[in-house]
């Protein structure tokens, strides 16, 4: 009996939410009394040993060219025979791009029951229990897994990263590697920007910066802050903003530290992608905006007077 946690990355890194994965990971063999295992496919630069630092024992690697991209069906594969080899009874993954893809298809192929989207570390007093978000962020649910393997999708940014001072052993394992049915051929990525998924600060912009030509409001802020920006679904649509960039329902859901919203009126389908936000700082000048209710600072006021103040304010403070 084992756990294994599976380790996602990116240009030979892994990524911040993995290591959250692990963190969470090496806690539940703790309370299971069993010893964390990992998985990492493709070439990654990173110290793979120095990981045993996130409380991960052994970090088992298939090193191959064409698993730098994630094609699904193949990293399932091989995700399942690594964890069939180690005996794998509980599976960790992020809930992120890569945990989406491949979870619920590792289910199916091992015939485990799944938890997408879990919050907190599972309850084993009375069999296993795992508390997930559900109604886009609005509520919980606590649910039981039955089955022998179980696997968990943990909500990046809802478990804090712990480390010790450990040193993991990394093996390769031997295993045939499928040709992938799609092939990654190019991948244009926007220059010098702060990946949105994986960023703790955000700064986001909605209709009320009235367009384009004002995003410097909201993109020297950022800067100043050393933010991603985010912008709500017409400014998108409108082309204001690149697509990548639209939060929400119909967006990407994330769950930044800090997530101040400019201009944005607050509708429910943008809050479906944000409300896991640890701070949420809303400014606007309508009192009665809806994104009132769910800030924990807001300043009541036109953006393009408070925010310029505020950036200043930001750049004094960190001697910019
Ligand atoms: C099926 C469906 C899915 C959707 N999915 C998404 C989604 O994923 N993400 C999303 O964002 N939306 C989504 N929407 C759209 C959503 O319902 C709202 O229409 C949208 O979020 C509104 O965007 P907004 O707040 O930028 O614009 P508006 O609603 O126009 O609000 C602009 C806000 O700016 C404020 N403002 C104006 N001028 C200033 C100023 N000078 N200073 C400060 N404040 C100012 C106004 O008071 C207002 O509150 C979806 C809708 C549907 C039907």
């Amino acid at each position: 009996m084992s756990l294994l946690i599976f380790l996602d990355q990116a240009d030979g890194h892994i990524k911040k939410s993995s290591l959250e994965a692990l963190s969470y990971g090496s806690k539940v063999a703790e309370l299971m009394n069993t010893s964390a295992e990992a998985v990492v496919l493709g070439n990654v630069t990173d110290d793979l040993a120095a990981l045993g630092n996130y409380g991960v024992k052994k970090i088992h690697t298939i090193k191959n060219d064409s698993l730098n991209h994630l094609d699904a069906q193949v990293y399932t594969k091989l995700v399942a025979e690594v964890a069939k080899s180690v005996g794998a009874t509980v599976i960790i993954f992020s809930n992120n791009f890569s945990g989406k893809a491949i979870a619920p298809r590792l289910s199916v192929r091992l015939k485990a029951g799944l938890v997408s989207g879990a919050v907190a570390l599972p309850d084993l007093s009375n069999g296993f229990v795992v508390k997930k978000n559900v109604f886009s962020g609005k509520a919980f649910a606590n649910v039981s897994i039955n089955t022998d393997i179980k696997i968990i999708a943990l909500n990046p940014n809802s478990y804090s990263i712990t480390t010790t001072s450990n040193t993991a052993e990394v093996a390769e394992f031997g295993a045939t590697v499928d040709t992938p049915k799609i092939q990654v051929t190019a991948t244009d990525k926007p220059e010098g920007e702060i990946p949105l998924s994986e960023a703790e600060l955000v700064v986001s912009g909605g209709r009320g910066l009235k367009g384009p030509q004002n995003w410097a409001l909201v993109t020297d802020l950022a800067k100043a802050l050393g933010a991603a920006t985010a912008c709500s679904r017409p400014v998108a649509d409108e082309g204001w903003r690149p697509h990548h960039e639209h939060v929400g329902q119909t967006g990407l859901a994330i769950a930044p530290n800090l997530y101040i919203a400019i201009g944005i009126s607050g509708a429910i389908q943008h809050l479906a992608g944000v409300n896991r936000s640890k701070v949420i700082v809303v400014i606007n000048k309508d009192p009665e905006a809806p994104f009132f209710k769910a800030a924990d600072y807001g300043i009541v006021g036109d953006a393009f007077e408070v925010v310029p103040k505020i950036t200043e304010a930001v750049k004094k403070l960190k001697g910019l």
